[in-house]
């Protein structure tokens, strides 16, 4: 089995940046876990759903085709990397992750990713429940304005304006769902290196995290 290392943690704490950064310097592939569940929530916005149908959503997930290539996010032919990043979808998505059977349909996907040389995982479980083998669980954290900031700046890169305030709210609030669903909640493994990046810059976190490999 390729090798993979894991990297969890909270929205806004940086997993996005940092996964990119290690899997380019490593020559690795590079999975989005948080992308394959905002497809899936962005559809059932879109198709309407029940956002607590387990079943419609399971059929819905299995009539998807992801495709992520050049840092591009597809949903069957439609282009859908922008429209997966509203606040919108992530509150939708963070409602259709807390249910099993929307998790364990989601699973092969994100394994499928592993592959010869190797792996970088960024999400909420990867070292948890979906690479529980993996050679380096990180758990990245920050705090919630510094996540909020970080949050916002990335949004009004792509064009999406936010209120901080409300980008703030709403960062608590998907980290308590996150964290106290009884699946796959968001919390550390056992085994996990716990890095606070609230005042560390992207290549500092990448020092540590090369130092533990
Ligand atoms: O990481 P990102 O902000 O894109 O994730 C969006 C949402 O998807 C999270 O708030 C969480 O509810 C869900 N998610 C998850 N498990 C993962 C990745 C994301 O439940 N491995």
């Amino acid at each position: 089995q390729a090798p993979v290392i894991t990297i969890d943690g909270p929205a806004g704490s940086g997993k996005g940046t940092i996964a990119a950064l290690l899997a380019k310097q490593l020559g690795w592939f590079l999975l989005d876990s948080g992308a394959i569940y905002r497809v899936a929530a962005h559809a059932a916005l879109e198709a309407k759903l029940d956002l607590e149908d387990e079943t419609a959503l399971v059929n819905l997930i299995q009539s998807l085709a992801m495709r992520f290539t050049d840092g591009k996010v597809w949903r069957n032919h439609q282009e859908v990397s922008l429209a997966i990043r509203t606040p919108v979808v992530a509150d939708a998505t963070s409602r259709i992750s807390t249910l099993p059977a929307v998790r364990a349909a989601l699973i092969d996907q994100q394994r499928a990713f592993r592959q010869a040389p190797g792996l970088v995982a960024d999400g909420r479980d990867m070292g948890t429940v979906v690479f529980p083998d993996a050679k380096l669980k990180v758990f990245l954290t920050a705090s919630p304005e510094i996540r909020a900031q970080r949050r916002l700046k990335q949004l009004s890169e792509q064009g999406i304006y936010a209120n901080i305030a409300a980008l703030i709210r709403e960062i608590k609030e998907r980290d308590e769902r996150d964290s106290n669903r009884p699946i796959a909640p968001l919390r550390p493994a056992d085994d996990a290196l716990i890095i606070d990046s609230s005042q560390l810059s992207p290549e500092e976190v990448l020092s540590l995290i090369l130092q533990s490999y």
